[in-house]
């Protein structure tokens, strides 16, 4: 836990209106609640029940926002009070997600993960299936879900060109769905890219989230 630097990150961050989640995966409350005391309010967990259980026992006016990837079965535990899910990959688990938010009486703001990287383990959706998901017509009768933009993770590599490309691409295709699908919805206005070992890059390509945990935290 290291407030120094989560205060030199906040000064970073500040001149490009971007905002930090604090990913707080795998530490204890008490380092969550030492943040919180310091001013953080936004908090990013990958596991459904991990955030459930952080969430019962930590102040009320914290955002949560899921960045992992998440099953259907698994979005009635969050549903009531999740902020935002940055992990949406498929419109299966959008019918979800809308149909628990329902229930809730909510609408639960989403950001759809794209698949960015080289490698084969990230989770996303490719660009095809991404303009498939938004011209589906099960996409179209959704109510309780909003889509506020996009999400991506850059490769693992030491290569900086290749992570902004990664990113570039991602940002370019922000603005091309935002100009064919989004251009009347001004909520549509999520990048959310960048980690603790890349987050400069993505802030230079315009992340308006940027997902930070050891930077933090420390190692997990
Ligand atoms: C863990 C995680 C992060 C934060 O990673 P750090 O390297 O600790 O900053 C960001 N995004 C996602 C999706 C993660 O799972």
């Amino acid at each position: 836990m290291n407030i120094e630097k989560y205060k030199q990150l906040i000064s970073e961050i500040k001149p490009c209106k971007a905002r930090l989640i604090a990913v707080s995966k795998t530490k204890p409350t008490e380092d969550i609640l030492a943040l919180y005391q310091a001013g953080q309010k936004i908090f990013g967990e990958n596991k459904v029940q991990e955030m459930a259980s952080k969430y019962e026992v930590l102040p009320k006016d914290i955002e949560w926002h899921l960045i992992g990837h998440l099953q259907s079965n698994k979005v009635k535990y969050i549903a009531p009070f999740v902020n935002m899910i940055h992990s949406v990959d498929s419109v299966k688990l959008l019918m979800e997600i809308n149909k628990q938010a329902e229930k809730n009486k909510r609408v639960i703001p989403c950001l759809l993960q794209i698949f960015i990287a080289s490698e084969e383990t990230k989770f996303g959706l490719s660009r095809d299936e991404l303009f498939q998901l938004l011209d589906s017509k099960e996409f179209r009768g959704l109510k309780n879900i909003r889509i506020c933009g996009l999400m991506g993770m850059a490769s693992n590599t030491e290569n900086e060109k290749q992570i902004d490309a990664e990113f570039a691409g991602l940002k370019n295709l922000f603005d091309r769905v935002k100009l064919k699908y989004f251009a009347e919805e001004p909520s549509f206005k999520e990048l959310s890219m960048g980690m603790s070992s890349d987050y400069k890059i993505a802030l230079a390509h315009g992340a308006t989230l940027i997902r930070v945990g050891s930077i933090i935290f420390g190692n997990r």
